[in-house]
């Protein structure tokens, strides 16, 4: 792609990048660590807007939510002390997922999500976590959540605005969290994904649950009416059994090069199975390990 580029920016600030990004017209395109636009053939692009000196490479806590600036790289998540302690670590676990060590070293996460793809290993921890996406453009910020942020097939509502941060809010007390990869190699992308965020109440029974997909249907998705089977319940094998075939129906998978719809359905129900029961393990040992305070 690289022929028809004729001019490459790396501004130090959001605020030159979008002055940038608005002159270019249609012809700018950001890039970040470039793993995804390299591989596309998009020969309408003339310039090329590098933000990875515009000051979004960042992990931070600000009051009890947790900001991760566009920039970071996957390298980054996976090896943050606070990333992997956020949450059970599923989103360290996922980036540490994503691709090899040289794509992780240049992949970040705002191109992760702003790629669209049903497959980006780090949309479904995030679905778990409630995250929010911040967009800038011209006239300012606006903050949307991850569930609105995909609009379709690669579509997302990032359009012609920068992805700023992802912000991860306050966590339920005493949630625990699971994220399952199903690949055809240790580097490859997803077959399917599966997150799952689980808080119990005093009896053991599901106060807050959160089930979230990837790469099983055009965005990825949270699997409402299976979270919605668990609400208030206490968990057995057979309620896992049925949330599990639940999440399956809520997907509609493709075949593709690397499965067939079918394998995939079956590989949904398992991977909700394995994520909500490890989940439920996290919880009952946070429960004993209280118990013997
Ligand atoms: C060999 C290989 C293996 C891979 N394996 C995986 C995998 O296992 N899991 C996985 O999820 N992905 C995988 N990927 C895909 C890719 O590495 C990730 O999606 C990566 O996070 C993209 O980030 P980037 O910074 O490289 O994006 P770029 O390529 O720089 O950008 C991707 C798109 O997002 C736009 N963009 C980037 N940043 C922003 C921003 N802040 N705001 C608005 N728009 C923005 C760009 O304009 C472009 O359209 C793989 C890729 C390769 C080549």
């Amino acid at each position: 792609m690289f022929d028809t580029i004729e001019a490459f920016y790396r501004p130090g600030s959001v605020r030159e990048a979008l002055r940038l990004l608005q002159d270019g017209k249609n012809r700018a395109r950001v890039v970040a660590g470039g793993t995804d636009l390299v591989v596309e053939a998009d020969r309408s692009i003339r310039f090329l807007i590098d933000i990875t000196h515009a000051g979004l490479s960042y992990i931070r806590r600000k009051g009890k939510a947790c900001v991760i600036g566009a920039t970071t790289t996957m390298a980054a998540l996976e090896n943050s002390p606070a990333i992997r302690a956020l949450a059970g670590g599923i989103l360290a676990r996922a980036a540490s997922a994503c691709g090899s060590v040289q794509i992780r070293n240049m992949a970040t996460l705002g191109g992760n999500l702003a790629n669209g793809s049903p497959a980006a290993d780090t949309a479904t921890p995030l679905l778990a976590l409630d995250a929010e996406v911040v967009l800038a453009d011209a006239r300012g910020r606006r903050k949307i959540p991850l569930t609105a942020f995909y609009s379709g097939a690669r579509k997302t509502k990032a359009g012609k605005t920068l992805i700023v941060e992802v912000a991860i809010p306050a966590l339920p007390r005493g949630g625990r969290w699971s994220f399952q990869k199903l690949g055809r190699t240790a580097s490859d992308i997803s077959l399917v994904n599966a997150a799952a965020g689980l808080q119990l109440d005093s009896q053991g029974r599901v106060k807050w649950v959160r089930i979230a997909l990837g790469a099983v249907a055009p965005t990825p998705i949270r699997a409402l009416r299976a979270e919605e089977l668990l609400q208030g319940r206490q968990l057995d094998d057979e309620l896992l059994a049925r949330a599990a075939a639940t999440a399956a129906s809520e997907a509609s998978p493709i075949d593709d090069v690397r499965a067939s719809a079918t394998y995939r359905r079956d590989m949904i129900r398992e991977l909700t199975r394995d994520a909500l029961k490890k989940a439920l393990l996290h919880c009952k040992r946070q429960e004993r390990e209280d118990a013997g305070k």
